[in-house]
């Protein structure tokens, strides 16, 4: 039955929808009445039709998010306060029993998350990405990504939960120390495999054979003190006309992707500043430090479920009645980010600044005039807002405003 926890979590819910509700308002407005013109820094450098797609295309997205939060909110509280939860559990538990009993519950509810979710997912795909141009993907590839997503999701998920469910119920009272040691060897091990095993499986690698494009960026990487064990293009169009680059991998098992779509738009000295903002994350051990900051945030939540998993407080406020573990950890995972959403801002923060950290390295070790270029034709060819609302962007952007980017840029 509901309790002051109840009410604890319904204030914070919706201060949470009414956060995001305000700022998607404001970005909309925002970009809305910078639309008629070019703003006065990319006058000449971006085309008026290419302003108005952009702008069109962030009011779309803007738009699909916000019927993306009522669907999100309508689940949370179809799986707690409506008991549906619960309901799943009173229909596992007569059924199986132990860590079979653990699984299934926890595939029930992702599997009915994922149904939920893919209205929007089609939508996002198939109107707007295709409204705007962006959009290669058929329906059969989306339907077959889908199918190896989920097959991936159980291969690699049930014994993943597996394990996380038995190490709660054998290891005592600090089972959430072990869950987080496991959590941490699983999240190093994933992306020590996911270059080599698991994107190939959606998308193929091809050796860069460009001769004298790859003699450019050997000569920066050597310039720039690293060892590569490889530079590929990957077929990137056959989903998206998005570009890309990025650098994956550990020690001397690093290797660098470009998507064929970024190179087959970026000049060779473009391409290579762009990949020298990639090399700044790393010289700047920006990579390391995010993985130590989320291998530290998983410790501090598992550390405060380990304080809730006995508290029927905690289950009763959120409509389960009957606690117990895995219960537990499927509401804390549910309920958890409505109150660590107003970290958002400080991971935007973090994030912005290695970002200008990266953009001063590429600066320095290619061109500030090369990268800037780039920049505006990534920024163009993906229809990123010029202009956003900056309370939207501090809160949100993992990247700076262009304009502020090649401000900084043109400064250094
Ligand atoms: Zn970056």
């Amino acid at each position: 039955m509901p309790n002051s926890f109840s009410l604890v979590f319904l204030a914070a819910l919706l201060l949470m929808c009414a956060l995001r509700l305000w700022l998607a308002g404001r970005q909309i407005a925002h970009v809305i009445a910078h639309r008629a013109q070019v703003p006065s820094g990319f006058a000449g450098r971006i085309e008026l039709v290419a302003h108005h797609k952009a702008a069109d295309y962030t009011v779309a997205r803007t738009r699909l998010g916000r019927i993306g939060l009522a669907v999100e909110v309508v689940l949370l509280l179809a799986f707690t306060f409506a008991g549906g939860l619960q309901a799943l559990h009173d229909f596992w538990s007569v059924r199986v029993d132990g860590l079979l009993y653990g699984l299934l519950l926890i595939f029930s509810v992702l599997l009915i998350s994922a149904l939920v979710d893919l209205p929007l997912a089609l939508y996002h795909q198939f109107v707007i990405e295709q409204r705007f141009g962006f959009n290669r993907m058929s329906l059969k590839l989306f339907v077959f990504d889908l199918l190896k997503q989920a097959t991936l999701a159980v291969a690699i998920g049930a014994p993943v939960v597996l394990a996380v469910l038995w190490l709660m119920a054998r290891m005592g009272s600090f089972w959430w120390l072990y869950v987080w040691l496991f959590w941490c060897a699983f999240n190093l091990l994933l992306l020590f495999i996911y270059p080599t095993w698991i994107a190939p499986l959606f998308n193929s690698f091809i050796a860069l054979d460009d001769a004298p494009l790859k003699a450019r960026i050997e000569a920066l990487l050597a310039r720039c003190g690293f060892a590569s064990s490889g530079l590929f293009v990957m077929d990137g169009s056959r989903r998206s006309s998005h570009g890309n680059a990025y650098f994956t991998g550990f020690g001397k098992n690093k290797r660098i992707v470009f998507f064929d779509t970024l190179l087959g738009r970026l000049q060779p000295p473009e391409v290579e500043a762009v990949l020298a903002h990639e090399l700044g994350h790393f010289r700047h051990r920006h990579v390391l430090r995010r993985i130590a900051l989320l291998f530290a945030m998983s410790l501090a939540f598992l550390a405060v479920l380990g304080q809730l998993i006995d508290a029927t407080w905690f289950y009763n406020g959120l409509g389960v009645e009957t606690p117990n573990t895995v219960l537990g950890l499927i509401l804390f995972v549910l309920a958890g980010p409505v109150f660590t959403f107003l970290l958002t801002p400080l991971l935007s923060l973090l994030s912005r600044r290695d970002e200008f950290e990266a953009d001063r390295y590429a600066a320095e070790n290619t061109s500030a005039s090369n990268l800037i270029t780039a920049l505006v034709k990534l920024y163009e060819d993906n229809a990123a807002t010029l202009t956003p609302d900056p309370l939207h962007s501090l809160f949100y952007d993992s990247h700076p405003p262009a304009a502020l980017r090649i401000a900084r840029v043109q400064a250094a």
